[in-house]
């Protein structure tokens, strides 16, 4: 089982005051620290709509120089595919919706369009690069409700060809998606495309159902989970939408469940403590609070909840 640390993409991204590049290096060592291998450390967007990543490349460079850690970076078109390859980056996150409409608001073109975007970047794909497709708003669109299954599976039947080795990642952006409908999409895609080496999932805990999805993709044969550090993270065109499934969280559930991921749950928790922490971020998840409470810390828990 692979855990994919979003939070100082997706994180950082929903928190408003900018956070010091360095803090945001120190936190990310810190994860690294705990056993994280892969990590979204930052995204190469316009700074004008994402201010709190315009220090994209020093956020990467710093995440790059730690030992063993895969560094994805996400991109919304090939402008910034560009920067971010010569940033140094080499492994990309390109990410599109299954609805028109939300990827219209999210990255302000056609689905066509992001497709025909997606093309040129594979082409200009340093050798030995990698890529991940992460293809949002799969089970429900904050504008238009629920997407059918068919309509993701459509959409991949003309992204596949164009890099088969990619890494097909699965967003409910808006955390509305229920266990059954996770088993059910990852089912039924890999029966149409069992040529994909790898697929992943990324869900939010909008409506407390962030672990439950994620142990449904992982029991649907998916090894590779997005999660974000103190639940941190949200969607600018997905309003309510709360953080990422907490990493805290699903280390725990997993570790209950004797499934190792390499992540030592008490170095995690010091760190999610102190990003719970950060001004104006709005903390989820529940493993560390409750961790916290029962080590003695419930004088400085960062949400004033009881353990009991
Ligand atoms: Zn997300």
């Amino acid at each position: 089982m692979t855990i994919v640390e979003v939070g100082p993409r997706d994180g950082f991204q929903s928190i408003q005051p900018l956070i010091p590049t360095d803090a945001k290096i120190a936190l990310i060592e810190k994860l690294h620290g705990a056993g994280v291998r892969r990590m979204e450390a930052t995204a190469f967007v316009s700074q004008t709509a994402v201010p709190q990543l315009a220090d994209a490349a020093a956020v990467f460079a710093g995440a790059r120089a730690l030992d063993g850690l895969d560094v994805q970076v996400l991109v919304p078109n090939r402008r910034y595919a560009e920067r971010a390859i010569e940033a140094g980056a080499r492994h990309l996150a390109y990410v599109l919706s299954a609805s028109e409409r939300h990827n219209l608001s999210n990255v302000r073109r056609s689905c066509k369009e992001s497709v025909e975007d997606y093309a040129r970047i594979v082409e200009a794909l340093p050798e030995g690069a990698a890529m991940r497709l992460n293809l949002a708003t799969v089970f429900d669109c904050p504008f238009v409700g629920q997407i059918a299954v068919e309509a993701s599976l459509a959409l991949l039947d003309v992204l596949l060809p164009l890099l088969p080795e990619a890494e097909i990642c699965a967003c409910d952006t808006t955390g509305r998606a229920t266990p059954d409908r996770v088993a059910g999409l990852f089912e039924a895609a890999r029966a149409r495309f069992p040529q994909v080496r790898r697929w992943a999932y990324h869900g939010h805990d909008t409506y407390g159902l962030g672990v439950a999805n994620a142990i449904a993709a992982m029991q649907a044969e998916v090894d590779v989970i997005d999660a974000s550090f103190a639940g941190l993270g949200g969607c600018p065109f997905a309003p309510g939408a709360t953080g990422n499934v907490a990493t805290e969280d699903l280390v725990w559930t997993l570790g209950q469940m004797g499934i190792d991921c390499g992540i030592d749950l008490d170095r995690l928790i010091e760190v999610s403590r102190e990003a719970a922490a950060l001004a104006g971020a709005r903390p989820g998840g529940r493993v560390r609070t409750a961790i916290s409470a029962r080590l003695g810390l419930a004088t400085v828990l960062d949400t004033p909840e009881t353990f009991g």
